[in-house]
């Protein structure tokens, strides 16, 4: 059955792009009963930190990417590594090259200004190790074909095929010992049986040698499927001037998780025109074939559009509590009174907002103490014509029987008409003295959510 890992390198965040690579491994496992495991690729021990190991825990963890098996530590293998490398070595499937730097360094130059392909020349590949110079340290090469072809048949690119004999000899161990990237990769997908090998199409290149490798090592090659890159709206590579590349960053941003899962579901693969896709149904569907040869382009515009979709799906007491940090993160504190009020205009509230950062900046008119900022447009409706207005609406406010939003509109549109006036010269100045902004959720829900003692006060702080 199917087992799948995504690979991550602990070097910095959780890429988005590596977030949509770990998301297809997932949906392909829950999709075909199969398992899927994390295995944290920190051979580079300069780069790799445990910050950066927790921030990718965090991020599949916000994601919802939980895997079958605690995580797979890939220095901690370096032992089996090199010992995979032995037996090759003990096989003649491997041999030792005592190339030196300084000989490598030359043989680079001299390719280079030949304008040949710069690589290993083979030239330790049948040479006696007696040889071997005094005091040189050997790294140990992969005694690959140098006939035929390698060919990979590819779940999304297609069959492709490269001649062995432009692949030079790849380095298994270096001459301390270490094992080489692509050495530990080959052995510990091996040993921890994976079928399909799902990842970004920049490692293409990369599997021809490791298909070498696993010839060699004698295991059967896995599936593979390159997925192609996210790239920016404007077809470029992604990079930082697009934006926002840390899956923390869509976080802060005040995106959920389930939107941005489902943002990128659809970056790469799809099912007919849907747009918004359960994650039952993304399991039920979602098959690695099915995934686009084309690059995909990252759209915030769209991705803000599912948001908002699924702001509206959250129940209100959970939007309540994701919006804590953002309501302090625009200055705004939120008391039990607070709390109830913007439980009571959650839905209100949730009809107008994109991102979370969006409803913590709306819910200020819940929670903003009195006497309220006014906004320039705000200040600008309330002339004293229309605060005299506003004045006179105290007395028939606080004298209703029933403060709900029927009664209160009501109450506005008689003294309106009293006024002689149009609904709308008066609703307006009336929600900029309630809200402080001229743009709000429906006047009188507002009305009803703050009460009656807060609405009145907020009236008096204008017509005083
Ligand atoms: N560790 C590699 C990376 O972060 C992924 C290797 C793989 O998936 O085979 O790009």
């Amino acid at each position: 059955s199917v087992v799948v890992r995504f690979a991550p390198s602990p070097t910095g965040y959780l890429h988005i792009g590596g977030a949509r690579t770990a998301l297809f491994n997932w949906l392909y496992a829950r999709h075909t009963g199969g398992r899927y495991v994390l295995r944290i690729e920190d051979t580079d021990r300069q780069r790799s930190t445990e910050a950066a190991v927790q921030a990718i825990l965090d991020g599949l963890s916000w994601l919802g990417l939980d895997a079958d098996a605690p995580p797979v530590f890939q220095f901690a293998r370096a032992e089996r590594h090199r010992e995979v490398a032995e037996q090759l070595l003990a096989k003649g499937l491997a041999y030792r090259c005592y190339e030196t730097p300084a000989e490598a360094e030359a043989r680079r130059a001299a390719q280079q200004a030949q304008k040949l392909p710069v690589r290993y020349d083979g030239k330790w590949r049948d040479r006696d190790p007696s040889e071997a110079p005094e005091g040189v340290s050997p790294v140990i090469r992969l005694r690959a074909p140098t006939e035929g072809e390698t060919v990979i048949d590819d779940l999304v690119q297609g069959r492709v095929t490269v001649r062995n004999d432009q692949l030079d000899d790849m380095i298994l161990l270096r001459s301390d010992g270490t094992p080489t990237y692509m050495h530990s990769v080959v052995v510990d997908d091996i040993d921890m049986g994976i079928t399909h090998v799902i990842r970004g199409d920049d490692h293409l290149t990369n599997t021809f040698r490791q298909a070498q490798l696993y010839q060699a090592i004698g295991a059967a090659l896995p599936r593979f499927a390159h997925i192609p890159l996210i790239h920016g709206p404007d077809g470029a590579k992604l990079s930082k001037r697009h934006g926002a590349l840390a899956v923390t960053e869509y976080r802060e941003m005040g995106l959920l998780p389930e939107a941005v899962r489902n943002y990128l579901l659809r970056l790469g693969w799809g099912h007919g025109d849907e747009e918004i896709i359960s994650i039952d149904d993304a399991i039920a569907w979602f098959d690695i074939k099915d995934v686009g040869r084309g690059p995909s382009r990252l759209d915030m515009g769209k991705l803000e559009n599912l948001n908002a979709h699924y702001l509206r799906q959250r129940p209100n007491a959970e939007l309540l509590d994701l919006l804590d940090p953002f309501l302090a993160k625009a200055g705004l504190e939120a008391d039990a009174t607070g709390r109830a009020r913007l439980l009571a205009g959650m839905d209100g509230l949730k009809q107008r907002a994109r991102t979370l950062v969006d409803l913590a900046a709306a819910a200020a008119i819940y929670l903003r103490a009195r006497p309220l900022p006014l906004d320039a447009k705000a200040a600008g409706l309330l002339t004293d014509e229309a605060r005299d207005r506003l004045a006179s609406l105290a007395a028939p406010l606080a004298a209703l029987p029933s403060w709900d939003e029927a009664s209160l509109e009501a109450v506005c549109r008689e003294a309106a008409e009293a006024a002689g006036i149009g609904f709308g010269k008066l609703a307006q100045p009336l929600r900029a003295a309630v809200t402080g902004s001229n743009v709000s959720p429906g006047l009188f829900e507002v009305m009803r959510v703050l009460g009656r003692e807060e609405t009145l006060a907020r009236l008096a702080d204008v017509t005083a």
